[in-house]
């Protein structure tokens, strides 16, 4: 018996019993939400805008544990214009940060900065305008990295790290793939990624939208005319190779770790589209 078959055999078993110590998504595939224009308040500016011992008031939860919408909104003010109804997403934080996309931007006449949530420092300056007062800062406005809330147990599964970049690719009837997507790992975060609405609607993405982490690899540097082309194997890094993988993938050599699971459908499809999948230890 081959060694693919036997992983093929180890794989199948682990999944009725159901193992495999993960909650693995049956299809490697990551759940996407488009995260809408928003503001996070320190409790400072939650009284400056809404009043002198205002507190947000809960309007949904959303997927990330403990995070909420609040029933609270502002306006974000620009040179050129507004944003009017600008949600404020809850709870309080220690710093003041708006997110915002370029179409916004470019709207009110800002100019931002694309950054990871939480580093706002030299960002955009950014005003905002509540039901009691408005607020001016030198810095806060940004337009959010795409990323991608996994727990620990999901970053073993897909074979990356905290503060890793990745590439995914939606499926869509316009596919989109991002790079630099940021891999966050927290034990209170629940595996989603998270994109603007400007990159939605690239995609033509909607909520429900599942994403597909391609490579966890830097790209071989195409730097100066490239004479002699070396086709090199796409080292594959996580441990479910699926059938949306191999079609995604371009190289005819997919190289993946002793005890990765690839699915049947995944074989079937290599084989279809004249691809190789390798094992190595
Ligand atoms: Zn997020």
């Amino acid at each position: 018996m081959d060694r693919q078959a036997i992983e093929r055999i180890v794989a199948d078993v682990m999944a009725q019993l159901g193992q495999g110590s993960v909650p693995a998504p049956a299809d490697g595939t990551i759940p996407v939400a488009v995260s809408a224009r928003h503001v996070h308040l320190s409790p400072e500016h939650v009284e400056a805008l809404f009043g002198k011992g205002y507190e947000l008031t809960k309007r949904s939860e959303l997927s990330q544990p403990g995070q909420f919408a609040s029933n609270e909104m502002v306006v974000i003010a620009g040179p050129k214009g507004s944003l009017e109804r600008v949600r404020v997403l809850g709870p309080v934080r220690q710093l003041t940060q708006a997110e915002i996309s370029w179409t916004d931007a470019m709207k009110i006449g800002v100019r931002p900065p694309l950054r990871e949530s939480g580093n706002v420092k030299d960002s955009a300056p950014v005003t905002m305008i509540g039901p009691s007062g408005s607020v001016s800062l030198p810095e806060g406005l940004i337009i959010a990295q795409a990323h991608i809330h996994m727990a620990p147990h999901d970053a073993r599964q897909f074979g990356v790290k905290d503060g890793e970049r990745v590439s995914v690719k939606i499926s869509s009837e316009r596919p989109l793939s991002i790079d630099h997507v940021r891999i966050r790992v927290s034990e209170r975060y629940r595996l989603e990624m998270h994109i603007d609405t400007d990159e939605a609607n690239a995609g033509f993405i909607r909520s429900g939208a599942r994403g597909l982490i391609l490579s966890d690899h830097t790209a071989v540097p195409s730097a100066a005319p490239v004479v002699q082309q070396t086709v090199l194997p796409y080292e594959f890094k996580q441990k479910l190779l699926a059938r949306e993988h191999i079609q995604a993938i371009d190289e005819t050599e997919i190289v993946v770790r002793k005890g990765t699971i690839v699915t049947p459908l995944a074989k079937d499809t290599a084989r279809e589209l004249g691809k190789e999948i390798t094992f190595i230890k």
